[in-house]
Parts: structure tokens; sequence; C-alpha cells
């Protein structure tokens, strides 16, 4: 099929809730995409850092293959290797955790949520709220949406469930004034995603942990969009040496198979008993194998290295154009997590980028957002920032 066929049937029989751009994908190779009428495509969205290696990585499609030929499902009442390889190196790399693994990042959160209210009921002392920051992003399911700190998710849905408040983004005094009794918990990202690439004080982070700690409050970090190298370190925690008492990961984790991991200390991680919570497919072989896969290239492969030196490069370029393009509010970001912060609506640019052939996005209503492939080329980078150089010298500012 073309692309005008396939976004046809789409059209008519898909529940319209993504807004589609109108492109259909047929194949990816590298950081490059090839729709279906054949025209190529810089891919400096990642299908939302999914991709982070690029799409079809040979380590990753190698195990993909040779898992599906062998096995793709038993169910969790029985053991399989894949699983067993991917919680031991998610473990390992957290520093002595405990693993639930489902299939998306709102399970993820899900479960960080649950594990939290769990832990609250007994050992905290019959706690149950959270507390999340207004501009945050936590997941589409009712509990995950009532957790995320924005009112445009919120809308038609209500009531929401209860137990989450907000509080501004790097604003620790914030947290001690909305703090009570019932607390149990506070769940932030590293940086805000959706929120518009926020990044927040260098010091935030630290000092949430201990003023955590000093409560006796559980921090959750929701790393869906931040962790598996995203910002140049496989957690974006690293970057501030501190450890949070649970951690949640998605998006890239299995490098395009759906996957959801949550990680707590132990001493944490027991307070869900067998029957406490489970997902049919959570830990799936196949997921799982091709997570592996991605760990295998993150350790031996030095595309962490690359995250930061080539998502370093692409800040400072940006920065460097920005101080004569006064369309540009500012430039944020760490690793391969970009935002442009626009004085505008950031559409006409995305649109732009995509008529020559390059993949960005907009979020956060004024925020141009880059998140290219962990391995992508100084070369590859060049070719993409000419063209959104491009695009906010050309483009007329909307009004
Ligand atoms: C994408 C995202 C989620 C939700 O993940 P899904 O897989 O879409 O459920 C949660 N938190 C953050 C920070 C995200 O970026």
């Amino acid at each position: 099929m073309n692309n005008a066929e396939i976004i046809e049937l789409t059209h008519r029989h898909q529940v319209d809730v993504y807004g589609c751009l109108p492109l259909a994908f047929a194949r990816g190779h590298g950081a490059y995409l090839y729709d279906a009428d054949g025209n190529r495509y810089l891919d400096f969205f990642c299908g939302l850092a999914v991709t982070s290696l690029g799409h079809g990585n040979p380590r990753v499609v190698r195990a993909i293959k040779e898992q599906a030929e062998k096995l793709t499902h038993v169910s969790n009442i029985f053991h399989t290797e894949p699983t067993a390889r991917l919680v031991e190196r998610l473990a390992n790399h957290f520093g002595d955790g405990k693993v639930f693994l489902g299939n998306s990042g709102a399970e993820a959160n899900e479960a960080a949520i649950k594990l939290a209210r769990r832990w609250g009921s007994n050992a905290g002392g019959g706690r149950f709220e959270i507390l999340t920051t207004l501009g945050s992003f936590h997941g589409r399911t009712l509990a995950t949406v009532s957790a995320t700190g924005q009112e445009r998710y919120h809308q038609g849905f209500q009531p929401m469930m209860p137990g989450f408040r907000f509080v501004p983004f790097d604003d620790l005094p914030a947290f001690d004034r909305a703090r009570r009794d019932e607390t149990v918990a506070v769940m932030v990202e590293p940086i805000q995603g959706e929120g518009g690439v926020v990044v927040p004080r260098a010091d935030y982070l630290k000092r949430l942990r201990d003023w955590c700690d000093r409560n006796k409050l559980l921090l959750i970090l929701d790393e869906i969009q931040t962790g598996m190298g995203r910002t140049g370190k496989f957690f974006a925690f690293e970057h501030v040496g501190i450890k949070p008492d649970i951690v949640t990961l998605a998006k890239a984790l299995a490098g395009g198979l759906p996957i959801g991991a949550m990680i707590a200390k132990p001493e944490i991680a027991s307070s869900f008993t067998p029957g406490s919570h489970g997902s049919t497919f959570g830990g799936n072989p196949v997921a799982c194998a091709a997570a592996v896969a991605v760990i295998d290239a993150l350790e031996q492969d030095g595309v962490l290295e690359n995250a930061s030196s080539v998502g370093g490069y692409i800040l400072e370029r940006l920065k460097e154009f920005a101080r004569s393009c006064d369309r540009i509010i500012e430039v944020r970001g760490l690793g391969m997590i970009i935002g442009v912060v626009l004085k505008h609506d950031p559409r006409p640019i995305v649109e732009d980028c995509l008529k020559n052939r390059l993949i960005v996005n907009g979020t956060a209503g004024n925020v141009l957002r880059l998140l290219p492939p962990l391995n992508l080329t100084r070369e590859e980078a060049d070719a993409g920032l000419a063209i959104i150089e491009n695009a906010l010298k050309n483009v007329p500012v909307p009004k």
C-alpha cells in the first residue's frame, strides 16, 4: 500500500486519538526511515525516544529473531531465560534492586504507584498519598493520568483517582509545604519530557533525595523517557550521584518492542508478595531478549559516550544559533533529549522539517523537541541541524 491508501484506511477504522501527521512508514535503517512511497527521512524522534539504537539495529534484530523462533510466551507462572537475564541486568544497573516487568510506561508507573501504596499501608504506617509535579507526564491509565500534573490530560475523565497532589517542578520548598501525614512518596521525572524538556537545577534531585530521607518518603523517579542512555548515562539519576527507591523504565528499553519495568530497592519490593500484582505479557521472552540486546549495545558499543558527545554538540550548535534567532527563548537538554523553546507553536517548524525529510517533534505548546538516536553520527547531526536551522530562519513566525 502507498502512503495515501494506508492513511485513508487508518482514518476510516481507527479511534482518532493521535492527530496523526499524514505519513505512513514502511521500513527503517539506522537513523533513517522510509515512507510507504519510498521517501527517506532522517529520524530525530525515534518513535518518541523508543528506537534509541536506530532502526533495525543488528543486535536487536538478531535477538528478536532467535527468540521468536524458540519461544514467544509461556506465562509468568513459569520461568524463561531471557526474563532471568534481563532482570539480572536491570537489577545490576540499579545496584541491588528487584524488578517487575510489564508492557508499557504506564504499566511500569502503575506498578510503582501500587508498590508505594502497598509499602505505605504496612511498613509506611498507613500512608498513601503521592506528590507529583505540575507539567509532569506519567501515563494515560486512570491512575497514571491522575498522577500527571497537567489539567488537559484530565479533561472529561473526572473524577480523577484520589491520592495525588501536585507541586511546581524544580521547587523543593513546595514539596515541604505540600507534605501531609498521609504522604508516602514523591514521583518526578529527572527531566520533564512531555512537559517540554524541562531540566531542573543541578542540585534539585540531590536535595529532593535528602528531603525524602529526612521525612521517610519514597523517591520514585520516572525514567521512562530519560532512562536507557537518553541523557548519556544509563539512568539520568547517575548524573547527580543519587539512587531513588523506585525507578521506572519503558520506551527505549527493548529497542522498539513493548515493555515496561519497575525497579525497587529489595526492602520496598518485598511489600509485593505472590498475588499482589501481575501482567499476562509482562516479561515476555521476545521483548526481554530484545532488551538484553539493547543493554549489551549500551554497555559495549560506546553508545552512552556518543549520546553525550554528539548530543552535547547538537545542544551547543543550537545555543549558538539561538543567539541570532529571536524566535528562540531557550535551548536546553542533556545528551540526546533536547528542547528548543520557541516564542510560538512549534508546528510550522515541525512541518517544514518534515517537508525537508527530517522528523522532529513539538510538545508543551511551544517546544521543539529532538530525540535523535543515541548512536547518531556527527555527519547525521549536521544534516539534521541544517534542516532545523533553515526552518528556524525561513518559516514565518505564526500569529
Ligand atoms: C511516555 C511516558 C510515559 C508513558 O509511557 P507509555 O508507554 O506511553 O504508557 C510515562 N512517563 C514518561 C516520563 C513518559 O515519557
